[in-house]
């Protein structure tokens, strides 16, 4: 190895999904692919993702729904929420690409293109629960399900699910965002057929508040073994990606690894705990395409380091690594630039 590796369990990533799709059922999993796979990897998340089963994919955009439908095959239910342009909408509607519709404009764009097409969209209506993160609002909710009815009766959309995202900051807060998540379902169900996707959980809520989930949940994070930070381990879960570097120098001022802030490692980790062929040691200078690493006695040039992974060395997670400098997991796989290598090892 003469480059850092993102080495990725599928074993790890399989076993994960299937603790998460035990915790949650009946719930649905809909696995979360949105920027890569969470940095690991588009292509290897979906193809082990469906040896383990998993039918419903979300992309986030248009874009990375066609590559899943791509590497997916026909069967599997892929859903881009992201509001979009009609070019793309197009896209969606010829690979059957579920759409979540969080504003009455884009409903009728889906809308019109359905109709030009000629191809039924299934539609998925947001509600703003709170986080005003997109999502239609609760006062303007029920013309937008009547002008979604009037589609549906025409033929021109199937009005699949309703759905809208939570904060997961505070227990009092979801509660609330639940209240007006089931007041709309609601008011779906008073005009015809309530729709058979009812989703509003993500990682954390899902896996902790029971009384939360919908017939689906959309997890990304615990899949691929990130904890939440500042939260507490999970059964069952492990990191499916460890960072790992070469030692490429051994000298009196500690060991020199191969990777670096230009890697996307966050020069303010400095001083976090690494693994070593011989347990936890400190990382302690980073600079664009090395660091330094505390010594051990028997270094060579040639052994491997580990930035975060399972643990078997003495290294953190991402998470730990991130708590370091006050932000996510997610954000310290999703840094990671293509010179990292990313290499299936089981
Ligand atoms: C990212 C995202 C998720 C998944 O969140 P995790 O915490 O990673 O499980 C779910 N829903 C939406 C809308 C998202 O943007």
């Amino acid at each position: 190895m003469s480059r850092p590796e993102l080495r990725l369990s599928s074993g790890v990533f399989r076993a994960n999904i299937e603790a998460v799709r035990t915790r949650l059922g009946p719930s649905a999993l809909m696995l979360v692919l949105k920027d890569d796979a969470y940095g690991h990897g588009l292509s290897w998340a979906v193809e082990t993702a469906q040896h383990a089963g998993v039918e419903w994919f979300g992309s986030y955009d248009i874009a990375s729904g066609v590559a899943i439908r791509r590497l997916a095959g026909g069967a599997a239910r892929i859903f881009a929420w992201v509001t979009s342009p009609d070019a793309e909408i197009d896209d969606a509607l010829l690979q059957e690409i579920d759409l979540g519709v969080g504003t009455v404009d884009y409903l009728r764009r889906v809308i019109a293109r359905a109709e030009a097409l000629g191809t039924p969209a299934r539609v998925h209506l947001k509600i703003d629960t709170g986080l005003h993160r997109n999502g239609i609002l609760p006062e303007d909710w029920e013309a937008a399900v009547a002008e979604a009815r009037r589609a549906e009766r025409a033929g021109s959309i199937e009005l699949v699910g309703v759905w809208s995202h939570i904060a997961e900051a505070s227990d009092a807060e979801d509660d609330e965002a639940q209240e007006v998540f089931v007041d709309a379902v609601r008011a779906v169900a008073a005009t015809g057929a309530t729709p058979a996707f009812l989703h509003l959980t993500a990682s954390a809520a899902s896996w902790w508040r029971p009384e939360l989930r919908g017939t689906l949940s959309r997890i990304g994070a615990f899949c691929y073994g990130i904890r939440s930070a500042e939260g507490p381990e999970l059964e069952g879960i492990r990191p499916a990606a460890s960072l790992v570097a070469p030692v490429t120098d051994v000298s009196d001022d500690g060991v020199t690894i191969g990777i670096g802030s230009f890697d996307g490692l966050p020069s303010t980790l400095v001083g976090s705990v690494v693994g070593t062929p011989v347990g936890g040691r400190i990382l302690e200078a980073i600079g664009h395409t090395s660091c330094l690493v505390q010594g051990w006695e028997g270094a060579q040039v040639g052994d491997e380091v580990a930035l975060f992974g399972t643990g078997d060395r003495g290294e953190t997670s991402a998470t730990t690594l991130a708590e370091r400098i006050d932000t996510v997991g997610e954000e310290i796989l999703t840094r990671l630039t293509p010179r990292v290598r990313r290499v299936v090892v089981d």
